[in-house]
């Protein structure tokens, strides 16, 4: 999974159907993921937010690796799910 998330954004849905399990494991997976990627100095987890897909609310302050049900501002339910990648840090 580090591998699939390095140079491209995925959503939790696609890494599911990349890796052929159900996105319920990849969530738990991503929540290792991110343990282990803090312990890298060179690599840095980032999660891109959720957004609303009727007036584009984006869900900037939520950390949770998990997507909303809800958008608190317009009540919609069409909500892109968030996104994740690993980017690898340029050291000096
Ligand atoms: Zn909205």
């Amino acid at each position: 999974m580090l591998e699939l998330l390095e140079g491209r954004e995925l959503s939790a849905r696609s890494l599911a159907e990349r890796l052929s399990i159900p996105v319920r494991e990849v969530e738990d997976h991503l929540t290792h993921l991110v343990k282990t990627v803090r312990r890298h100095s060179d690599k840095q987890f980032l999660l891109i937010p959720s957004q609303c897909q009727n007036c584009g609310f984006v869900f900037g302050q939520r950390t949770r690796l998990t997507p909303p049900s809800r958008c608190p501002q317009c009540r919609s339910e069409f909500i892109s799910p968030p996104r994740y990648r690993i980017l690898e840090k340029n050291l000096p």
